[in-house]
């Protein structure tokens, strides 16, 4: 007879939050509960300043991000530091852009926290690549264009150096054969590599939507090719933090 594992159940934990594309008012009420409750918040970059109004005035806040004129605080640094927190009996929210667990090294937290004998609760948000889908006003996987999509990373790893590099052309093709739509996030650093190998497996008239900053009063937009992806981007001076989707589901797309 097998018996059940028992699970021992960490007394310490610590919650990853998804604080959503941008606007705040895409906050999941998960999220803005786990807000309220916290007495300390490690926050990334690319979530919104008013996102910390649901946190109480005495909690602290750390900003942990790389942009805003300060260098990028190290990963490491950042893990143990919410670990100290957990442990002095903080409660501690990690509020990170989108949806946490994509992208933006949940993974290593999550391990770290593991291997801490801390328990981890995460709180879903809207990733920012669903955010840019919801502004084209298209169904990612329109079944008259599409069977999935993927979504994928345009910054090759660093710290990973024995991970290879996505295989753009491979993915291209496995793009055009199998019908999806590609969700590319952190593309726009190697946009050309990026577009050269993609067209290699993809035709140059594939459709392409760049969403920058989306669903933020800022946001900005282009519709083009992706034979055209590079110079437009740069007639458009579409920048980061931009998701670029590449599918024929973008020929639905709203003209703005
Ligand atoms: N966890 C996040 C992604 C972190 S990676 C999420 O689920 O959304 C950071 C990348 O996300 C950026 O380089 C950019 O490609 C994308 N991104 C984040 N916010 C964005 C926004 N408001 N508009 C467009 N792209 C965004």
């Amino acid at each position: 007879k097998r018996r059940a594992m028992k699970k021992t159940s960490p007394s310490v934990f610590i919650t990853l939050v998804g604080a959503g594309p941008g606007d705040p008012d895409l906050l999941t009420l998960k999220a803005v509960k786990a807000l309220q409750q916290a007495s300390v918040i490690l926050v990334d970059d690319l979530v919104h300043p008013d996102v910390l109004q649901h946190a109480p005035a005495q909690a602290r806040i750390v900003h942990v991000g790389k942009r805003g004129g300060c260098q990028s605080t190290p990963q490491a640094f950042i893990e143990k530091l919410m670990v100290q927190e957990a442990l002095a009996g903080e409660t501690v929210v990690r509020l990170k852009g989108g949806d946490p667990l994509l992208f933006g090294r949940a993974g290593e937290e999550i391990a770290y926290l593991q291997s801490q004998g801390v328990g981890i609760k995460v709180i879903n948000g809207v990733t920012a690549g669903l955010a840019a889908i919801n502004s084209l006003g298209i169904s990612l996987t329109h079944r008259q264009f599409a069977h999935g999509a993927v979504m994928v990373t345009g910054h090759s790893p660093s710290s990973y150096s024995n991970t290879p590099a996505v295989n753009w052309e491979l993915l291209g093709h496995t793009a055009h054969t199998c019908r999806l739509t590609l969700v590319i996030y952190m593309g726009v650093s190697s946009l050309e590599h990026i577009q050269q190998g993609l067209m290699q497996g993809l035709p140059a008239h594939t459709p392409v939507a760049v969403v920058q900053h989306a669903s933020l009063p800022q946001q900005r937009e282009a519709l083009t090719t992706l034979g055209d992806l590079g110079s437009t981007m740069a007639r458009e001076g579409l920048q980061s933090p931009s998701i670029i989707v590449v599918g024929d589901v973008v020929q639905g797309a709203r003209a703005w």
